[in-house]
């Protein structure tokens, strides 16, 4: 079912860990954001989109992981979007994540998994503006609709998930801190952040979500552990 938090803003949540699917509405039609996550699920979204009746245009994918690279052939063969460093590094990392896919849900389009491009500078289809950093993972990136005041955070900002750093690559904590100063930022203009996994923040929830990750982190710079009762490697 679809839930809308925002003019022109729907969420699907699944049992998966929590997964929202994201529906936006923008001047040309409808862009899916990280949708998922098992097959019928896949196919109850095209349901509610088409009950929407506004065709889909495109697809937009926050990050490389394998439940934010998902696709259905019923949401039809538009472009599918992400940053450019995550779409140059999507194609490295597809077999990988059509094997995490297969064994961690079912019924899910395989040969659909990780086909994205690179977003035109202009946005194309997508609407807002991306908040793109180095946390989590190569070419992460929220999505600001300020104008509905939204932030589509993807793995960040999670009532659910810790934060979770990108073990492949160095200095993720300073990474993980300058991505909370620019997710920080661009809630000053909004009232409701949908995260990749977990519930959507309202009003004072915004700001709370954004000081328990930065409370996880500073804990880490500390050399601490963090005391945090979301789900995760130290949680
Ligand atoms: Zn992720």
């Amino acid at each position: 079912m679809l839930n809308q938090v925002a003019d022109g803003v729907w969420v699907r949540q699944s049992e998966w860990v929590w997964s929202n699917s994201i529906v936006v509405r923008g001047e040309d039609g409808l862009v899916l954001v990280d949708p998922g996550i098992d097959g019928s699920e896949l196919n109850e979204l095209a349901d509610d989109v088409d009950r929407l009746g506004i065709p889909v245009v495109a697809g937009f994918a926050t990050h490389l992981h394998w439940d934010h690279l998902l696709w259905h052939s019923r949401f039809g063969d538009v472009p599918r979007y992400a940053t450019a460093a995550c779409a140059d590094a999507a194609g490295a990392v597809r077999e990988r994540a059509q094997a995490m896919a297969a064994e961690s849900a079912s019924g899910i389009p395989l040969e659909l998994i990780g086909l994205v491009t690179p977003l035109p500078a202009d946005g194309g289809p997508v609407p807002g503006e991306l908040v793109e950093h180095e946390a989590h993972a190569i070419g992460h990136a929220a999505v600001l609709l300020a104008d509905r005041g939204v932030l589509l955070a993807g793995d960040m900002l999670s009532d659910v998930l810790v934060p979770m750093l990108d073990p492949r690559r160095p200095n993720q904590l300073d990474a993980y801190e300058a991505a909370l100063d620019r997710l920080g930022e661009a809630a000053q203009q909004v009232d409701v952040v949908v995260p990749g996994h977990g519930s959507v923040a309202e009003g004072s929830e915004v700001a709370a979500r954004l000081a328990a990750d930065r409370a996880y982190i500073g804990a880490l710079r500390r050399g601490e552990e963090p005391v945090d009762a979301r789900w995760g490697p130290r949680g």
